[in-house]
């Protein structure tokens, strides 16, 4: 769905809609699953620069809910996560401030985001929403094995037969603190 600023001159557009699974492209880092959820509303705010200058900027204001599904950071299966966020948010013409680079930026400004040319797509909003809201690193549970770093085998499902070898620095850690226990040889780490 496009807002364009021209028809936004004339009334605020309301919006409540559902987006088709895939509508919201979210790359490599996760999946829209089933339809995704958005309603608000878009409008132009006037900002007076000074007695010629007005910029017409977009507010969008709103709330989305969908599920997503994201690799779990260790054993890369797939992990369904619900999201949902309220938004309001401030785009500016690309333009406006193309030649303003001596204008001192507040904090208040680093919040807003640009459009171009004459309008602004919701899929392209809402795909840096959800990107914003999804955890930085999913596991498919806390326990998770994860991956063999040596033949890649998926420890949740079977154990594989390769040693725990020093690949992996967390396991490095790991079988370095179970040597101390075991055997009293200092020299473990250093070997
Ligand atoms: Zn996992
Ligand atoms: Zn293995």
């Amino acid at each position: 769905m496009e807002f364009k600023v021209s028809d936004l001159e004339r009334e605020p557009i309301d919006f409540d809609l559902e987006l088709a699974p895939g509508a919201v492209d979210l790359g490599e880092q996760a999946e829209q699953q089933g339809p995704l959820g958005a309603s608000g509303r878009a409008e132009v705010l006037h900002e007076h620069r000074g007695p010629r200058e007005i910029v017409a900027d977009i507010r969008l204001r709103g709330h989305f809910a969908g599920r997503f599904q994201v690799p779990c950071a260790r054993c890369v299966e797939p992990v369904e996560i619900p999201l949902e966020a309220d938004f309001d948010l401030i785009f500016r013409p690309s333009a406006a401030d193309a030649e303003a680079t001596e204008r001192s930026i507040t904090a208040q400004e680093t919040e807003i985001g640009y459009y171009l040319g004459d309008g602004l797509l919701l899929e392209d909003v809402l795909r840096e929403q959800a990107l914003l809201s999804l955890p930085a690193r999913t596991l498919c549970k806390p326990e998770c094995k994860g991956l063999c770093p040596r033949c890649g085998a998926d420890r949740n499902k079977q154990p594989c037969t390769c040693d725990v070898g020093p690949s992996d620095p967390r396991w490095e850690a790991l079988a370095g603190l179970r040597g101390r226990i075991e055997s009293k040889a200092s020299s473990h780490k250093r070997h």
